[in-house]
């Protein structure tokens, strides 16, 4: 009788076991079969990074105000990963010099004028890469303007105007734009520049400050909305980074002693280095990041 109880007790826990395996498997492909983003990870596109999870091989790229620095380097290192790259800035001349200087490096891309404080530009641009390209998966809204330095009580409507409209509210507009291009491609990514000033305003560039910081809502008020359908929207906030746009801070040695001071590493940024943060930020490798925003400040400390 112990002999025939003991067999039923272990013949009982070894259908337990196998009723356990078997839930346990159905859940794991349950997941990979209804999870479109587990089921994306799997697939890869061809070109010469195929296989990586960093190849943009296949994907078309708008990056805003993209003729010089930051936003020339994000089209750089999104055509070095295969990425077709849409620059744009204000200037013809520019525009020539950028499409021919990345055709030079061997990037698929394509050129136009677009001043994306216009309506009209915002929407030749996006028509135009959806002619030539086909499509729209990723969109780097970099343009910016600041045209006052000063104490912010001195700031006019004009110039909180022109600010607000080219760097946070051309920013959504690109945004509204390109998501039903994203939409038709069953997803995309998004990101916004903003700046370390957006952290924590900077002396005398109080109105922009302020924009930037708006750039890190928008990225936030966006990402839930647009997951749904498989947009991720992510921010980078550059800290001193060495462009025409900030050479007034980096080539006073004395304000550069003062901003090394707040520094982990001890020097001015380069292009690249935001470029670089980009591309990751629009690939396979950042799948799993929406609404955030990645600093790159060489380690100023930036907190809200
Ligand atoms: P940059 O080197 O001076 O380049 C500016 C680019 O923007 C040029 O290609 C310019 O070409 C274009 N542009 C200017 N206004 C435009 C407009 N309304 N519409 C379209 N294109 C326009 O500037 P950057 O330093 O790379 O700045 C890029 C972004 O980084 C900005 O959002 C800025 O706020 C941010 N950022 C920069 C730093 C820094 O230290 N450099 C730090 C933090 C954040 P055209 O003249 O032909 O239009």
């Amino acid at each position: 009788y112990m002999v025939n109880a003991i067999n039923c007790y272990m013949l009982f826990a070894l259908l337990n076991l196998l009723s356990v395996q078997v839930m346990l498997r159905c859940f794991v492909s349950r997941c990979f079969l209804t999870n479109p983003v587990a089921g994306q990870t799997r697939k890869m596109s061809g070109g010469s990074l195929a296989g990586s999870p960093s190849s943009l091989a296949g994907k078309v790229a708008i990056v805003t105000a993209s003729t010089d620095g930051i936003g020339l380097a994000a089209a750089q290192a999104l055509g070095q990963r295969g990425a077709h790259v849409v620059v744009s800035s204000r200037r013809q001349s520019n525009v020539d010099k950028a499409v021919a200087q990345l055709q030079s490096e061997k990037i698929q891309v394509t050129g136009t004028t677009c001043n994306v404080g216009k309506s009209e530009d915002r929407e030749r641009l996006v028509n135009m890469t959806v002619e030539h390209c086909g499509g729209i998966d990723i969109l780097v809204s970099n343009a910016a303007v600041n045209p006052f330095f000063g104490n912010i009580m001195d700031s006019t409507a004009a110039v909180w105007d022109k600010i607000l409209d080219v760097n946070v509210k051309a920013a959504f507009l690109m945004t509204q734009l390109v998501v039903p291009h994203m939409e038709k491609r069953g997803g995309g990514s998004v990101v916004f520049v903003s700046s370390v000033a957006g952290y924590q305003p900077m002396q005398a560039l109080g109105p922009y400050s302020v924009s930037k910081t708006a750039l890190l809502g928008l990225t936030r008020a966006l990402a839930p909305e647009l997951a749904q359908s498989h947009i991720r929207v992510n921010c980078v906030a550059p800290g001193v980074i060495k462009t025409r746009f900030s050479q007034a801070l980096w080539q006073d040695e004395d304000i550069v002693d003062e901003f090394k001071k707040q520094l982990s590493i001890k020097r001015v940024g380069e292009p690249e280095e935001i470029g670089g943060v980009i591309a990751f930020l629009c690939s396979k490798d950042a799948s799993y990041i929406t609404g955030e925003t990645i600093t790159v400040t060489g380690g100023m400390s930036c907190r809200l």
